[in-house]
This record gives C-alpha cells, sequence and structure tokens, in this order.
C-alpha cells in the first residue's frame, strides 16, 4: 500500500503550532535560569535590601530563585555589601566550593567597584578581582526591583549562551 507522506496546509499548520525543536542545551539552561538558587552572601547595607527581595512583597520565589546557606546547594552568589581585604579569601573558597555551572552578581557600588570605600586601603575595589562577575547592578543600595531586574539579565544570560554558544561579556 502507498502512503502519502505529503503533508496538508492544515497539518503543517498544525505542526507549527505544536512541535518546536531545541538542542539539549538549550532545555537545561531553560531550567537552570528558572531555577537560580543564590548564595546568601550579604557584606553590609546592600545585604538589607536583598533580604527584602526575598520577602513577600517583592517575592523573588516567584522567579525560581531560593537562597541557600550552603554554596553547595548554590549556583549563585549575590555579593551584596563592602568586600574587605579581610573577607576576600572567604568569599573566593565559598565560590569554589560552589558546583558548575555558578555564577555571580555584584549588587551595589561597593560589590561592583569599593563604593564610596574606594580610597580605603582594606576594601576591594570591585569583586571581579576576586572572582569572575556576570551581572553588575549599580547603586547605593539598589532597591530590590533593581536586584530582580539584574536577576533577569542573568536568566537571560544563560538561555542566550545555551542558544548561541557565545559567551556573553559581563553586563
Ligand atoms: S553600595 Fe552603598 S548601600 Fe551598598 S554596601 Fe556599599 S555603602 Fe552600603
Amino acid at each position: 500500500m502507498d502512503i502519502n507522506w505529503e503533508l496538508t496546509a492544515e497539518e503543517r499548520a498544525e505542526l507549527d503550532r505544536n512541535v518546536f525543536m531545541v538542542t539539549l542545551e538549550q532545555v537545561k539552561a531553560w531550567a537552570r535560569s528558572n531555577s537560580l538558587w543564590p548564595l546568601t552572601f550579604g557584606l553590609a547595607c546592600c545585604a538589607i535590601e536583598m533580604m527584602g527581595t526575598g520577602s513577600s512583597h517583592y517575592d523573588l520565589d516567584r522567579f525560581g530563585s531560593i537562597f541557600r546557606t550552603s554554596p553547595r546547594q548554590s549556583d549563585v552568589m549575590i555579593v551584596s555589601g563592602t568586600v574587605t581585604k579581610k573577607m576576600a579569601p572567604v568569599l573566593k573558597r565559598l565560590y569554589e566550593q560552589m558546583p558548575e555551572p555558578k555564577w555571580v552578581i555584584a549588587m551595589g557600588s561597593c560589590a561592583t567597584a569599593g563604593g564610596p570605600y574606594i580610597k580605603s586601603y582594606a576594601v576591594v575595589k570591585g569583586v571581579d578581582q576576586i572572582v569572575p562577575v556576570d551581572v553588575y547592578i549599580p547603586g547605593c543600595p539598589p532597591n530590590p526591583a533593581a536586584l530582580i531586574y539584574g536577576i533577569n539579565k542573568l536568566q537571560e544570560k544563560i538561555r542566550y549562551e545555551a542558544k548561541t554558544g557565545k559567551k556573553v561579556m559581563s553586563e
């Protein structure tokens, strides 16, 4: 019996509506970007805004982000506050304890570049001198909406890199 494999226009439209193809990497990136678990890493005043982001009013959980207290359960480090030189080795060690793939958000002007303490001998002028940073959020302090925006940008970055295979520069 001859089978006619030609699709009618109606069947083709039905396929276009219901079938889409992606790579396994894209599926993994979609899952990862929607379940980012940040390591609680408050170092100074910016941490208060980070805590507010997890509160019921801003409800960070709706993006799949749930704060963890262990680096081994985390895939994103939100550095919120002033990084002192004394704290720098601890920060690096915690980063190294996080499993791959992992990302870093520098929240606020202190974590980004030293902030108001830029002239202090005791402060690191940006956490990117210790660990690689994926997203920078300006402000002193940035409010919870700004942190949520930064997390959304990181989600976009993860999905874009999986789709194109290209590494995106820090935003
Ligand atoms: S950026 Fe401003 S609010 Fe944030 S830790 Fe530094 S001084 Fe505090």
